[in-house]
């Protein structure tokens, strides 16, 4: 009689420590899932922001090659291009502040180094933000690694206690 429910009771233990096992590799999967999917926000924002900074670099240069005018506060004219010689002034068709024509050729070696500066400054931001990217990028492969791995822990498990019910 006791061997009988002590065999009972072993089979009993035995499955729920299966399943239990089984539970928590899910819960510790479910986890590493939602912080790969916060890793992987995290990667495609940062990977966008480097993007539009590159893409206003090559827009600035472009612009600067091309001359634009740019008023003292900030507002730059499309619409108000060259061809005028440098040296004039105009008013902001937004906020009536003088303008000023910005062009490559027509500055200063210093206002060109200027320039030159900013732009690599920008540079280096978005180069930095793509290194972000790409390391955490890193962290999504690692946690999809790990979802995989607990979810293999979870399906062996209950698969093994299937095999234990059927004794
Ligand atoms: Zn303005």
């Amino acid at each position: 009689m006791i061997r009988f429910i002590a065999k009972i009771w072993a089979k009993l233990s035995y499955l729920w420590q299966l399943e239990f096992e089984s539970a928590k590799s899910d819960v510790n999967a479910n986890l590493a899932k939602r912080n790969t999917n916060e890793k992987r926000k995290l990667v495609d924002r940062l990977n966008k922001e480097a993007e539009d900074i590159e893409k206003r670099i090559a827009e600035m240069k472009l612009l600067e090659e091309q001359g634009y005018w740019l008023c003292d506060n900030g507002h730059e004219k499309g619409d108000a291009f060259a061809p005028i010689v440098g040296g004039e002034t105009r008013t902001c068709l937004e906020c009536n502040a003088p303008a000023k024509l910005v062009k490559r050729s027509e500055m200063t070696p210093q206002e060109q180094y200027e320039s030159d500066r900013e732009r690599h400054e920008a540079e280096k931001v978005a180069e930095s933000k793509r290194q972000q990217a790409k390391a955490e990028q890193e962290h999504v492969s690692g946690g999809e690694q790990t979802e995989k791995h607990l979810r293999g822990l979870a399906d062996n498990g209950r698969s093994v206690a299937d095999k234990i019910r059927a004794l």
